[in-house]
């Protein structure tokens, strides 16, 4: 797919939700084009992790007012599994540990499901690694 630079990916409109009956985000807006980054700052309780929740799917976390679209859907329409293989998840800031299963085989697993779900070959141990060492010297 090719992606104009100009498209609009994300696009959060007067975003407001609610956890445990309180009102954390009031009226948010948010708009991503392909290729920006941006970070969002903010003090201690301001909502930054509520919101991130929300965009994932986090069933304890209401939606009361506005709308997400992302690609041009209703990212709150999806289930989450949905969300993630289409590319809106969250990243563990402290990994789990967990013996037997190494940090690529959980990425090539997590990689080959958006992969599948966009209709491509999956790839295969060897050429992940491949792929991994390639993209690690660009990070240097
Ligand atoms: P940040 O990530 O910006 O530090 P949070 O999104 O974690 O902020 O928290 C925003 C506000 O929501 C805080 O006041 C926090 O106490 C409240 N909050 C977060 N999770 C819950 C919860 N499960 N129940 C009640 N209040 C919560
Ligand atoms: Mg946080």
């Amino acid at each position: 797919m090719i992606i104009e630079s100009s498209e609009v990916i994300l696009s959060v409109r007067d975003l407001t939700a609610e956890v445990d009956g309180n009102q954390i985000l009031k009226g948010l807006n948010l708009e991503v084009k392909a290729g920006e980054i941006h970070a969002i700052m903010g003090p201690n309780g301001s909502g930054k992790s509520t919101f991130s929740k929300v965009l994932a799917g986090h069933p304890s976390y209401d939606v009361t007012g506005g709308e997400i679209l992302f690609q041009g859907k209703n990212l709150l329409d999806l289930e989450p599994e949905y969300r993630a293989r289409s590319g809106v998840f969250l990243a563990f800031q402290y990994p789990l540990e967990i013996p037997g299963v190494s940090n690529l085989d959980f990425l090539r697993v997590a990689y080959n499901s958006r992969r599948k779900h966009q209709g491509l070959e999956e790839l295969d141990a060897f050429d992940f690694d491949e792929l991994v060492r390639d993209r690690w010297k660009l990070s240097k």
